[in-house]
């Protein structure tokens, strides 16, 4: 494992459900045709689950029919090969935190590299971003209507993407529809993909709380519902840490905050209409305002 490469080796690694830590940490594979990323062709990066290291850029990837997410080709430097102690495989880990991957077959003939970086969906993220190298950073936060929470922190500095979703409830694969009956559990999220060298945990988290009301209970504004509710998800225990320093700041100055934080689990992306909404429809927010509160 080397963090040479990269500045913020202090970035904390992220918290891994079980079935991503049997395959990320106990070199696992997931089961053939079922994972997320198997049949996914947006462009893009994939970043590592556990660190966000970028490892394979969506040019690299080819439809392979071999029931795993398929590249044939790295970012430099990024992947780690290893024989396997199988005797005939190689292994391929993340360069810079050693989670497993899967493997790397050559002299298969499927593309002209000749080279099937053959990975686990649960093993990595996507990000609609073109990213160089490096390691990026997830924050994931729920605060009313998705579509004002990501106008806003699409465009603060060192944020790379911000995808609306839901997360936080009980159904698989949830449509939008679904999560506004208030049945599934879910809120309407957002999930960030920020560049560490350029901005923090922190300062994404108290955007957050200034961007939204913390202290509507189960709506915001003239969003009404459970699905709207104010809720940071935490992807480690520095974030969580993170959270409740900032939500207790704000209590002391007499702001009753009412924000959840809770650790983060599936995270959905929602329907492509619901991506960059206001950019899209150049419009702006009805639902969200910059208070200052810090
Ligand atoms: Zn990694």
């Amino acid at each position: 494992m080397s963090t040479e490469s990269f500045s913020q080796d202090k970035l904390s690694f992220n918290n891994l459900s079980k079935q991503e830590s049997s395959v990320i940490n106990n070199k696992g594979t997931e089961m053939p045709f079922t994972g997320k990323y198997t049949t996914f062709y947006e462009k893009g990066t994939y970043v590592c689950k556990k660190c966000g290291a970028a490892l394979f850029m969506s040019s690299s990837k080819f439809k392979s029919d071999c029931g795993w997410p398929s590249f044939d080709d790295e970012i430099k430097g990024a992947v780690s090969k290893y024989p396997d102690p199988d005797g005939m495989r190689t292994e391929i880990e993340c360069a810079n935190c050693g989670a497993h991957l899967g493997h790397v077959f050559t002299g298969e003939g499927l593309t002209a590299k000749n080279v099937r970086n053959c990975v686990n969906s649960v093993s990595i993220d996507f990000v609609p971003a073109q990213l160089e190298a490096g390691r990026y950073g997830t924050a994931i936060f729920a605060g009313g209507c998705f579509w004002g929470v990501e106008y806003f922190l699409q465009k603060a500095p060192g944020v790379i993407s911000v995808t609306s979703g839901f997360t936080g409830g009980h159904v698989k694969n949830p449509t939008y529809e679904q999560v506004c009956t208030g049945n599934t559990g879910h809120a309407e999220a957002v999930k960030i993909i920020y560049d560490p060298e350029k901005t923090s945990y922190e300062k994404l988290l108290r955007l957050f709380l200034e961007i939204h009301d913390p202290t509507q209970v189960g709506r915001q504004g003239p969003d009404i519902g459970d699905q709207y509710r104010s809720e940071i998800f935490y992807l480690n225990d520095d974030q969580k840490k993170i959270a409740e320093k900032d939500i207790a700041l704000l209590k002391e100055k007499g702001i009753k905050v009412v924000t959840a934080v809770t650790k983060a689990s599936d995270f959905y992306d929602a329907e492509k209409y619901h991506q960059d909404y206001y950019f899209k429809n150049g419009k702006t927010p009805y639902c969200h305002a910059y208070t200052q509160r810090f």
